[in-house]
């Protein structure tokens, strides 16, 4: 499981420097992989939008 970026995305591109694992990748709208996400929830915390959403 992983935290996920949805469609509420505005490619601000504050979230990418929060990650520890580099698992957040740019684009118009940008993409965790889940295979490298630890759950931290620090990119969640720092997103203006509320575009990440915890593991469901
Ligand atoms: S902080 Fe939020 S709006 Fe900004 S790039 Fe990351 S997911 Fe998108
Ligand atoms: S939850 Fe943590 S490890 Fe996963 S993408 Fe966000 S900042 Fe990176």
């Amino acid at each position: 499981m992983a935290y996920v970026i949805t469609d509420s995305c505005v490619a601000c591109g504050t979230c990418i420097s929060e990650c520890p694992v580099e698992a957040i990748s740019e684009g118009d709208i940008y993409k965790i992989d889940p295979d490298t996400c630890i759950e931290c929830g620090s990119c969640a915390a720092v997103c203006p939008n509320d575009a990440i959403l915890p593991p469901q």
